[in-house]
Parts: structure tokens; sequence; C-alpha cells
């Protein structure tokens, strides 16, 4: 399946008031693809996100998932396509243990809830068990999520994220917060979920270091505007990014 257009932006315009924090926006990930839009706080990012997941309204420009238009879709109905955005802190049920968080969010995307004729505990089990291995939270699975490490909170809201069987993921920096070696630890697991799980990834990152070695391409948002586009080693090797991290650009 590796090859075809997952995601496809065309020509995307957001302002704030007479800002514009996304600038005639053209972009294309296939299908298979890990990659990284960069940039520094303020440049787009987050809000390039929102756009792609139905949290703000376009002002023009188009959003194609697998050939079909979803621009200015409701976020709801973008979920429900195999598109996901982790890193919601809202998902999370902090008195509730890290197996009982992940299992809600694969009940709720089976469109089963707890009931009296099925008893509760063998409910997703298999399931449950399974994605809590894949993101590495098994001997955490009966803490309160509220007495998690900040890096496990992190691992937890992609778990939940995971558990709508999402084909596409956003990630808005899914290191934020987090010390070298929980960030290594975490790029490892994105990277394990694009390799074998299958999942077409992109994620911002707002310190450029972090993104290599992980993404295979980068993509520089500057003002609303992508500036740079190609392999780490490119986007490296480009003036024009080097001076904007070198802060030389405002
Ligand atoms: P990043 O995620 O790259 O740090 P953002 O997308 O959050 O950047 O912000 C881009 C610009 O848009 C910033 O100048 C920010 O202040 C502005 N912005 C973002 N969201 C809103 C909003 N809801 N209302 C007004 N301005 C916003
Ligand atoms: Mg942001």
């Amino acid at each position: 399946m590796s090859g075809e257009a997952i995601l496809k932006v065309v020509r995307l315009n957001k302002s704030f008031g007479g800002l514009k924090a996304t600038n005639d926006v053209d972009y294309e990930m296939t299908t298979g693809e890990l990659s990284a839009i960069i940039g520094p706080n303020g440049a787009g990012k987050s809000t390039f996100f929102n756009l792609l997941t139905g949290y703000h309204k376009v002002d023009s420009g188009e959003v194609y998932y697998k050939g079909k238009d979803i621009t200015n879709w409701p976020p709801h109905k973008i979920a429900r396509l195999g598109i996901t955005r982790a890193f919601q802190i809202s998902n999370i049920y902090p008195a509730l243990t890290t197996y009982e968080n992940t299992r809600q969010a694969i009940l709720t995307e089976q469109n089963r809830t707890l009931n009296f004729f099925t008893p509760a505990e063998r409910l997703a089990k298999k399931e449950t068990l399974e994605l809590l291995e894949i993101t590495g939270l098994s001997q955490h699975a009966n803490m309160i999520v509220g007495n998690l490490s900040q890096g496990d909170k992190k691992r937890l809201e992609l778990t939940i994220a995971l558990g709508s069987k999402p084909q596409l993921v956003f990630l808005d920096e899914p290191t934020a917060g987090m010390s070298g070696e929980e960030t290594r630890e975490t790029m490892r697991l994105v990277q394990r979920l694009n390799q074998e799980m299958g999942l077409t990834i992109l994620f911002t990152e707002h310190d450029m270091s972090v993104v290599f070695g992980y993404a295979r391409r980068l993509t520089v948002l500057h003002q609303g505007t992508i500036i740079a586009e190609g392999t780490p080693e490119e986007v490296r090797a480009n003036e024009r990014a080097q001076k904007i991290y070198l802060g030389e650009e405002a």
C-alpha cells in the first residue's frame, strides 16, 4: 500500500485577525511516510494540524484524504475516516488506570460500552493488552494515570489515539517537555508505529535536532509559509532554514 497519496493539501490559508498563520501551504504525503513539520514557536505548526483535523475552519484552500475532499469537515467526521491527532490531554481520565483508559479508547472505537450482559473485565482485554505492549506501557497497566510520569502520560495519549485504529496520525510536538532520554524513547516508538504498524505519521517539532534520524522528510514552516523541504540533510544545508534556527531572521 506504500506510495499512494494519503494526504494532499492545496493552497491552504488561515489568518487570525491580520496575522497569516497559514500562508498558501501546499503539502502532500504518501502512504507509509514518517515526516515532520518543523519551525520555531509561532511558525504555524499547530494551526496547520488544526486545519487538517477540523478544529479550525480554513479561509481558503483544500484538504484531501485519499482523494476525498474533507475541507472544513467537523473533527468527529474526520476522525471516523481514520485520521487521528495525538496528545490531546482531554482524552485521559486521571482517576482511572492506564489499562482502563486504553480499553475505553478501544471500546469507543468499537462502539461498545460496558453493559450488564458482558462481564466488564473480558471486554477488549486482548486488544488492550496488545496495544499497551506495543507502546511500552504494560508495566504501568494498573497504575492510576494521575501517578504516571510526564513521559508515560504522553505515551498514554499516543496509546489512546491508537485505540481508534487510525491510518494517518498527526503528533503535535510529541516530545514537548521531555528529557533527552524520554525524547529518544518516544521517537523510537513513533518510528516503530510507522515501520511495524504501517501508520502514516506527521509530527511537528520546534527543535530541529530532535527530528534528525527519525523523519525521512522535513518541511520547514516560517511565519505560516513553507520555506524549505527535503531530507534532513538537505534541510540542514539550507541557508534560509539555518538562518531561522540561528535566530538571524525574525
Ligand atoms: P506553532 O504551533 O508553530 O508554535 P501556532 O500555529 O500555534 O504556531 O501559531 C501560529 C500563529 O498563529 C501565532 O502567531 C499564534 O499566536 C497565532 N494563533 C494561533 N492560534 C490562534 C488563535 N486561535 N487565535 C489567534 N491567533 C492564533
Ligand atoms: Mg504548536
